[in-house]
């Protein structure tokens, strides 16, 4: 009988929030078990809320909001995130080079989409925020990673970039601040990689959904705000800032010489036109939460949940034996190193399922978000600290006799 498979695209895609260890989390759950989940960056519901203007401004929408808009969006969220542009320095962003979408996630998609041939190739941090390179890989392209390096605080390793560029390569993806590592990187880490991209002609790439999530003293800097002379889509949205993940609002701003990218903007314009719309009573929302409080301004200020539970993990984690971390400055993820010699670790996944069955603890390994080493695991932060201690010291119990065993 004829069975009906997913497609071949698909094989050599790899996801964070899918796989062997969330599928088999969620089996466990079925069976009654409670699984403490410490692998999706989703606020709400850990008990982050957006701000209550926020809220109203959606509800006093509803009623407007019934019709497709224009493709990009409404004018005024476009005009608010232009001005949102041009106050992180990005010149010459006019609400005809804005595009909302149902997340920063579905813009991904569709700026792989409109680029890549089959073939092309598109330099990618390692680790990276998966769905880029699943994207990029879906769209015919080849994801080339470059390193980020964990001894120099996870910035991204610009010779690593520069060696690995070909006549293949179209662009250059960072990811800042950054997930998994919560890095955020330099003004002269970006003013070298727009040097590269310069040199060489590339598209950069920017992800800066958590630009409003950085703690202690460090500044966030677009990288499009230092290369006006270089194309470069920069993306945000709502889902991290104002912990709204659930409402789908996100956006990208084209900057630098638009006029050498005609051809790819008409694609984008093209894809964009497909899938009619972004979410409308969301859009309706983008100037108030621009203008007004940002939730996630109290949260990382010292005394506010991010920075508090930021705090907790980095040592409650550093002081297992076995495992280092360098400290996140940025969102809510930390991307430990083990020691994969004293615990035998030879697979990553297989350690992830093994805590997970013995701790019901849930974990994403390094493999999740293409880092080739057995050596790291991501943990989202944004459970109260009762829950990470539960996790600390779960992970603790578990490493002080934890030698992987090998299959013969
Ligand atoms: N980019 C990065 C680096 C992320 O971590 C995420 C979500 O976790 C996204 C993009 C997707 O965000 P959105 O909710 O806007 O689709």
């Amino acid at each position: 009988m004829r069975t009906f498979e997913k497609s071949s695209k698909l094989d050599n895609v790899l996801y964070d929030v899918r796989g062997p260890v969330v599928d088999e989390a969620g089996r466990m759950e079925e069976e009654g078990k409670e699984i403490l989940k410490l692998n999706i960056g989703n606020p709400y519901p850990f008990g982050f809320a957006a701000p209550e203007e926020v809220i109203r401004e959606m509800l006093d929408n509803v009623q407007v909001s019934q019709g497709y808009s224009d493709s990009r969006g409404i004018g005024s969220a476009r005009e608010a995130i232009a001005e949102y542009a041009a106050s992180l320095g990005i010149s010459g962003v006019t609400v005809n080079d804005v595009y909302t979408g149902n997340g920063v996630s579905e813009l991904i998609n569709l700026c792989m989409q409109a680029l890549l041939n089959n073939g092309d190739e598109i330099l990618i941090p390692a680790p990276d925020y998966p769905l880029w390179t699943a994207t990029a890989t879906l769209a015919g392209g080849k994801a080339v990673h470059y390193i980020c390096d964990e001894e120099a605080d996870w910035y991204p390793d610009v010779e690593d970039i520069r060696r690995k560029i070909t006549d293949r390569t179209k662009a250059i993806v960072i990811i800042n601040p950054n997930n998994p590592t919560g890095a955020v990187y330099p003004r002269e880490i970006l003013s070298q990689i727009a040097d590269l991209a310069r040199e060489h002609e590339l598209i950069l790439f920017s992800d800066e959904i958590y630009d409003r999530l950085v703690m202690d003293d460090c500044v966030h800097t677009s990288i499009a705000s230092l290369a006006p002379d270089v194309f470069c889509v920069t993306f945000s949205g709502l889902s991290k800032s104002h912990m709204i993940a659930g409402f789908r609002i996100g956006w990208m701003v084209l900057s630098g010489p638009k006029e050498r990218a005609r051809g790819y903007i008409e694609g984008l314009n093209m894809l964009s036109s497909m899938r009619l719309c972004s979410n409308v009573p969301a859009q309706a929302i983008v100037r108030t939460a621009l203008k007004g409080a940002q939730a996630s301004g109290e949260y990382v200020r010292p005394g506010g949940r991010v920075y508090e539970q930021r705090n907790y993990i980095y040592k409650a984690l550093t002081d297992i034996p076995g495992i280092t971390a360098v400290k996140p400055r940025a969102a809510f993820y930390i991307f430990p190193k083990i020691d994969t010699k004293r615990f035998h670790i030879r697979d990553d996944e297989q350690f992830a399922l093994d805590f997970l069955h013995e701790k019901q603890v849930l974990l994403v390994p390094g493999k999740g978000f293409n880092w080739q080493e057995p050596d790291h695991f991501r943990v989202v932060y944004l459970p109260e600290i009762s829950q990470l201690e539960q996790a600390a010291r779960s992970l603790g119990d578990f490493l002080a006799t934890y030698r992987q065993k090998w299959e013969a």
